[in-house]
């Protein structure tokens, strides 16, 4: 009788995306749909390339629109 006692592999926690800016892992990041995140300390000083309106921001990597506040 062999128990195999199977390892659950560690979950690769991908919640936790660094900003795709500084590297850096604030507690609070803008995310896109496609995994890209940034930080709101980059994202003010990024603003005027990421948005054109203030209502939403472009991701870089896949063009998507994302809002601001609807994470
Ligand atoms: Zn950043
Ligand atoms: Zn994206």
């Amino acid at each position: 009788m062999t128990s195999s006692s199977k390892y659950r592999k560690k979950r690769q926690a991908a919640k936790e995306i660094p900003c795709a800016c500084c590297g850096k892992l604030p507690p609070f990041c803008w995310r896109c749909r496609c995994g890209f995140a940034i930080c709101q300390d980059c994202m003010e000083k990024n603003l005027w390339g990421m948005t054109c309106n203030g209502i939403t921001w472009e991701c870089p990597d896949c063009g998507d629109q994302n809002g601001f506040g609807n994470q």
